[in-house]
């Protein structure tokens, strides 16, 4: 038994304590989360400077494509970072997996104890398997071509088998990656059973141009792969809009980045019964296309938001707390309480691990994180994290 004492504690899910004494047990299971004044336990006390918090839930990662850090330039739009990706990807595995477990452990020591990660191979596997943190792997279909769907479904069964029994579901890439046909065998598979969805939305405005007048990159990106879209009609809505009817609605579904989604696309969601997410990753929409989402859209419009760091491949580190750190620099309203929410417990229910993980509360064992360097309640330049548990 031990516990820890700091400035205050971010229970999460009450009000922050001034003073505040964590207990845990020798497993890292919650006794108490206490102030100052309780009746003291018959456990060391460490005493802190700064904030105590759960651990970290990373919604949206490519654990995988860890070995392209450094690799693809930064700012040259969606399409053009796309095509490098798919340039690079194919490595050595010994390297894939070298660079996956580095990944894993850089997420550890940044005080993340939950991953959401996007998987179209088995490399990240033999890492999961031994890793401190929880995965949930989402196995990623991509196919345009309606002949193909059923091919690219059933190859998504196999690799889901060699995941199993981590924890794991099967998922459509994108709206722009992904046939009707392959959307429909998705919906079906996710109306039947437990099928978490987790899909790239609206990353860059072409995505919208495309699904509105089959204008813009996208039409290169598939001219350069060679592949004949002629069976894809304009939509005259946008993405988003387009899909979402082809989206389950008896799973949780995460929409990932959202830098193009405007009002009008919240509210047309809004219309639909579906069990919408959002999940932002401010530091991969710079390092891509050099913007952000108008991420004040979506608060108080009774959504669950959640944070990702994307993959190395488009960011410089896997760190919640500096995807935290940006969101506060562009939208300084947005507290601390409010992206503690968002990096912890909204990711927890999305995944459907919250009665373990998210919140400080007794009986959970939600991983402890302090933060240090902070200015008041504001994060700055010099605010770090330290894993405590
Ligand atoms: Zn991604």
């Amino acid at each position: 038994m031990k516990s820890f004492k700091a400035d205050y504690v971010f229970p999460v899910c009450a009000d922050p304590i001034k003073n505040g004494i964590v207990t845990v047990d020798d497993k890292g299971k919650i006794l108490s989360v206490t102030d100052q004044n309780a009746p003291p336990l018959d456990a060391p006390v460490e005493q802190l400077s700064g904030i105590i918090c759960p651990g970290f839930v990373n919604t949206h990662c490519h654990l995988e494509l860890s070995h392209l850090k450094d690799k693809v330039k930064q700012q040259t739009g969606l399409v053009n970072f796309i095509m490098d990706v798919q340039k690079f990807r194919g490595a050595d595995g010994s390297l894939v997996l070298d660079e996956a477990q580095k990944a894993d452990n850089e997420m550890y020591e940044n005080g993340i104890v939950v991953v959401g990660d996007i998987s179209n191979t088995n490399a990240s596997i033999p890492v999961k398997q031994t890793s401190k943190l929880y995965y949930h792997s989402f196995i990623e279909t991509f196919g345009f071509l309606p002949t193909q769907a059923t091919d690219t479904f059933n190859r998504a069964l196999a690799l889901m088998n060699e995941f199993k029994p981590l924890s794991c579901s099967i998922t459509p890439h994108a709206p722009y990656s992904v046939s009707k046909e392959l959307f429909r065998l998705i919906q079906r598979h996710s109306d039947t059973g437990h099928n978490l969805i987790s899909i790239h939305n609206q990353e860059c405005d072409d995505e919208n141009k495309f699904y509105r007048y089959k204008s813009g990159s996208f039409n290169d990106l598939y001219a350069s792969f060679g592949i004949d879209i002629s069976h894809f009609k304009p939509q005259a809505r946008n993405s988003v809009q387009s899909v979402i009817p082809l989206l389950t609605d008896k799973q949780e579904i995460l929409l990932v980045h959202n830098t193009c989604t405007n009002l009008k696309d919240i509210y047309f969601i809004k219309r639909f019964d579906r069990k919408i997410n959002f999940c932002f990753c401010p530091n991969a929409n710079l390092y891509i296309e050099n913007r952000l989402p108008k991420i004040e859209l979506f608060m108080g419009q009774g959504y669950n938001i959640t944070l990702g760091t994307d993959s190395l491949a488009s960011n410089t580190k896997l760190c919640i707390l500096s995807e935290m750190r940006t969101i506060q620099q562009k939208i300084p309203s947005i507290n601390l309480a409010t992206l503690l929410e968002w990096g912890t417990i909204n990711g927890a229910r999305f995944l459907g691990i919250d009665d373990e993980k998210g919140t400080l509360e007794a009986g959970k064992a939600p991983g402890l994180n302090l933060i240090s360097g902070l200015d008041g309640l504001r994060i700055t330049p010099d605010t770090k994290v330290k894993r405590l548990l």
